[in-house]
């Protein structure tokens, strides 16, 4: 959308009082404010302000005094400007409202680096710079549950038991026991233009997963990721119930992941990965190979909270060893099968409470990473992942803390603000959660994430 369609956007839905303009912070949440719609071209024109500290601290904890972000720079402002996507319905709200999506820039007009959007983007100018388009798919797993953190029940099948892992999955039945919802998700996702392919049932009880169609705008593909939980989330609301992409709410039952496939398109429009048979070119393996070599660095990116780690556990279709093969999903790294044109690779690793603008830069940057280097990852496994003695995913949080801040490779993908401040938010977080008894904190990552 240009600056004069944002314009016109308001003028031609006079119904449209207000509007939301947010940007994504660290976390992934988004962060902004509310507008009187007659005051919008003022902001469509010269953006808005407001503190760069907004972006990067989710959770002040007490140790917020040692920040050098927020006080050594007298917690200054940033500048945001709509992004190229323009005005949104919202149509999980009451009142007709616009959503105008911002990102942040310094003062002198350069993007803010530390504003995760931006990390995405320079990402693809790496691969725009040789020539390289990504094209990306995500899918998203959620759990639909009520006020008191339960799974909404649905009618049991007769394969499934409490705790069975595979119960519900590609249930019809429950996936009928919430058809209304569904009806309502689509529709707003075709109102928001968000590409809402497939709906199925997951493994666990009131567990959900659907695909985005792929395309060959990643930076569109984690727009779509980042408004589709929100919309999610405060549909789930207007229905009376609510959503949670927690990586891992629920011991019984596996966790969520936002799987992401992806390909390589080169100038001439052409799959960089099919080699016209079913193994995939030299080119696939090297990004294989860049995505397993940054894998513990970025952990952090992939299992962004303390809770994250309960999901990479054995037996639940989640990764724990440091692998890759062909359709298989015990690896972290699966390469389907199916037509060679469509050869791709699919990175499993990512929590459904990840920051999909981070998670999207921190797979493709290691993917162009193994495409620059050129290395040969180790062979790809056969069978069950579980069973083999792989080197491992860091288990925990803090360990993966200090993967990803002692990396050489994070700073090849991610700007030296952005590594700065994501340490900050994450140490604050932890330091918080520390604070909080396992209760408390399953709550809070229910609701927000
Ligand atoms: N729910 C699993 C996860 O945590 C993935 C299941 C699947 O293969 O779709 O990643
Ligand atoms: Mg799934
Ligand atoms: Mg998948």
């Amino acid at each position: 959308m240009s600056s004069l369609q944002m314009k016109n956007f308001l003028r031609k839905n006079p119904n449209v009082r207000t509007i939301r303009v947010a940007a994504c912070d660290l976390n992934g949440q988004p962060r902004g404010k509310r507008v009187p719609s007659r005051f919008a071209d003022k902001i469509v024109e010269n953006g808005t302000r407001f503190p760069v500290s907004v972006l990067n601290l989710d959770i002040w904890g007490e140790d917020i005094d040692d920040s050098p972000l927020v006080f050594e720079s007298g917690d200054r402002d940033g500048v945001l400007f709509p992004t190229e996507r323009g005005f949104l319905p919202m149509p999980w709200l009451e009142a007709p409202t616009a959503l105008l999506p911002i990102w942040m820039f310094r003062e002198d007009g350069r993007p803010y680096e530390g504003d995760p959007r931006h990390a995405l983007r320079a990402v693809l100018d790496r691969y725009k710079a040789r020539g390289l388009t990504p094209v990306v798919a995500v899918e998203l797993e959620f759990f639909l549950i009520d006020d008191s953190g339960r799974t909404l029940e649905v009618p049991i099948s007769p394969r499934s038991g409490k705790r069975r892992k595979a119960a519900e999955t590609m249930s019809i039945r429950a996936l009928d026991t919430f058809d209304i919802f569904f009806t309502d998700l689509y529709d707003a996702c075709e109102a928001m233009d968000i590409p809402a392919d497939t709906a199925i049932s997951e493994a666990g009880l009131g567990q959900f997963e659907i695909n985005l169609m792929h395309g060959d705008d990643a930076l569109r593909a984690a727009d779509d990721a980042w408004l589709f939980k929100w919309l999610v989330k405060g549909l789930a609301r207007r229905h009376g119930f609510a959503a949670s992409f927690m990586a891992k709410p629920y011991e019984d039952y596996s966790g969520s992941g936002m799987h992401a496939h992806f390909s390589v398109l080169d100038e001439k429009g052409r799959n960089v990965f099919d080699d016209g048979g079913s193994k995939g070119t030299d080119t696939l393996r090297h990004a294989v190979e860049g995505c397993l070599s940054a894998m513990k660095d970025s952990a952090l990116i992939f299992a962004p909270h303390l809770n994250s780690y309960d999901r990479l556990v054995p037996g639940a279709h989640a990764p724990t060893g440091l692998c890759w093969a062909y359709e298989n999903r015990t690896a972290a790294i699966r390469v389907p099968s199916g037509a060679p044109a469509a050869r791709r690779i699919e990175h499993r690793v990512s929590g459904g409470d990840v920051n999909p603008y981070l998670s999207l830069a921190a797979i493709l940057g290691a993917a162009l990473n193994g495409i620059e280097d050129g290395r040969e990852p180790p062979e790809p496994i056969t069978g069950n992942a579980y069973a083999l003695d792989l080197d491992h995913m860091p288990g925990n949080w803090s360990d993966a803390i200090e993967h990803f801040e002692k990396s050489e490779i994070m700073p090849r993908i991610f700007p030296e603000e952005l590594i700065r401040n994501y340490l900050l938010t994450k140490k604050q977080e932890r330091h918080y959660m520390a604070e909080l008894s396992p209760k408390e904190q399953v709550e809070i990552y229910l609701d927000t994430v």
